[in-house]
């Protein structure tokens, strides 16, 4: 099943003058687990807010969960997606607890008391944050912050989830986890993930792969792909990521 079909993107701030995303087409099917690598400034923020509905677009054509979102605007997608905006701990309120966040969250969807409690303990066991629920948000460490956050997202049980760089400057044990549990909910739950990065290293570890640059994806291909071909990948690691 396709979950987001996205065709000839273009979109451009300050009227026109920049042009963030240009020309940018591609699918990603259930439980595809789609990585978004490019450096700064290369519009992985601004194609996230796109396809999560929240920033509008110049020309061309997002489906996602069959919604078309230019006619139907994002109310038609509900509770059915989730969007995780780049930034350590920015959708937390730092003064609640873990468990308060989470019960915040879950109060926003209006979930029924019963389902939430039950959610809320498999999603605190699965990211080791059970014993830390009475820890307030802005007691955590990096890692932990991301995985209270993805908690977070994911406490309504949604069907899209979409993480922009959840991983940026958080250690490599918390970085390492945080994929375990996308991994997790994907093969338990059946949901399907995109996700940015500018670390080369989880461009491996999805299902599908688009290089971004320039407002353009210059690649897509497959993980195994591009490890067996090196091309695209030297040319982004020397010329852009580490820039
Ligand atoms: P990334 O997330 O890959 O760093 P962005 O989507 O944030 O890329 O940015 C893509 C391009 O759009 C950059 O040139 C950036 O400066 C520009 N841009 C992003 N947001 C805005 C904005 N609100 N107003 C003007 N330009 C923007
Ligand atoms: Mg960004």
């Amino acid at each position: 099943m396709r979950v987001v079909s996205v065709k000839s993107v273009r979109k451009t701030y300050k009227r026109g003058k920049i042009v963030a995303i240009d020309d940018v087409t591609f699918d990603v099917e259930k439980q595809d687990i789609a990585v978004f690598v490019g450096p700064d400034g290369s519009g992985k923020s601004t194609l996230f807010k796109i396809v999560s509905g929240v920033l509008e677009f110049d020309s061309g054509d997002v489906r996602v969960l069959g919604v078309n979102l230019k006619e139907k605007g994002t109310e038609a997608l509900g509770d059915r997606i989730a969007f995780m905006p780049q930034g350590l701990g920015l959708n937390l309120y730092h003064r609640l607890t873990v468990e308060e966040n989470i019960d915040f969250f879950a109060e926003l969807h209006q979930m029924p008391e019963d389902l939430k409690e039950r959610r809320k303990e498999l999603l605190l066991k699965t990211t080791g944050l059970f014993p830390f629920k009475n820890r307030v948000a802005s007691k955590l460490s990096g890692g932990m912050m991301q995985k209270l956050a993805i908690c977070c997202s994911l406490i309504h049980t949604p069907e899209l989830i979409i993480l922009d760089e959840p991983t940026m400057g958080i250690d490599p044990v918390s970085r390492f986890e945080l994929w375990k549990l996308l991994f997790n909910f994907v093969r338990e739950e059946g949901i399907t993930v995109l996700i940015s990065t500018s670390y080369l290293d989880e461009a491996e570890k999805g299902t599908k792969l688009f290089l971004l640059k320039s407002g353009k994806i210059i690649s897509s291909t497959t993980p195994e792909k591009l490890i067996n071909s090196d091309m695209p990948v030297y040319e982004v690691r020397g010329k852009d990521i580490e820039k």
